[in-house]
């Protein structure tokens, strides 16, 4: 075991922040390989704090960091690079929200996600240079992708039919039977052939294709789709942590 109270470096994105005493914050890390970590930068809340605004939700920070029995230290934070453009938009700065909270709720603490991290960082630089109404949900089906969770699009998963033999069209998804099914088998909810369209490019290799696509109906359906589709994912982690934890 390495010593409990030892310095380490790491890179990091501020997933969020919350006060602690009069002058101090905890600070919620993901990490590059560390995972989600938990530190304290003390005197934040200072007008003068050494910290700045470094610390603040989506800075991209290089961090050198004292582990602790229960909370870390934040002893330096170096900004790594400026998300500024973010917060010139209540839009882009609500997507960027939308981009940690999915981290905060994936990640886990002290558990190395060096994938979770590149596409956290990724998504967020993309909200900055070119935001675009499908990058949100792109970066959540991207997610549940890389969770072993990536959904069928070509075939029913009920029949097996597949659209290109001309025997059926898919028209429902089902997140519960994990795909797209066909009339005479359709459950879950109805899927518009423009948002399958988008979702295959998603999926399929294709993302600036699909980060190209205008605001449009077939747009809003894939975002509602990749929100439903998260949370569905999200609650049954939960539920299986809870199961394990009794
Ligand atoms: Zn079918």
């Amino acid at each position: 075991m390495p010593s409990k109270s030892h310095l380490y470096r790491d890179t990091g994105v501020v997933l969020r922040t919350y006060k602690l005493g009069e002058a101090d914050r905890i600070v919620v890390f993901l990490t590059e390989d560390n995972g989600k970590v938990r530190a304290v930068a003390k005197g934040v809340r200072k007008t003068m704090s050494k910290f700045g605004a470094r610390l603040e939700p989506m800075s991209h920070v290089k961090l050198l960091l004292y582990r602790g029995k229960e909370l870390d230290i934040v002893s330096q934070a170096e900004s790594v690079e400026a998300l500024a453009p973010m917060l010139s938009s209540l839009d882009r700065a609500s997507q960027g929200i939308a981009v940690l909270e999915a981290a905060d709720q994936l990640a886990l603490e002290r558990e190395p996600n060096p994938q979770l991290y590149r596409m956290v960082v990724g998504v967020l630089r993309t909200i900055a240079d070119r935001p675009a109404p499908l990058v949100v949900p792109a970066f959540y089906w991207k997610l549940l992708s890389a969770e072993g969770l990536r959904p069928e699009l070509d075939v029913c998963v009920r029949c097996g039919e597949s659209p290109e033999d001309g025997a059926v069209e898919l028209v429902a998804f089902d997140l519960e039977e994990g795909g797209t099914l066909c009339r005479s088998c359709r459950s879950g909810g109805p899927i518009s052939a423009p948002a399958l369209d988008l979702l295959r490019m998603i999926l399929g290799g294709r993302l600036n294709d699909a980060l190209a696509a205008p605001d449009s109906p077939a747009t809003h359906e894939v975002g509602v789709l990749a929100t439903r589709a998260l949370e569905h994912h999200i609650e049954r982690r939960l539920k299986t942590v809870a199961m394990f934890e009794r």
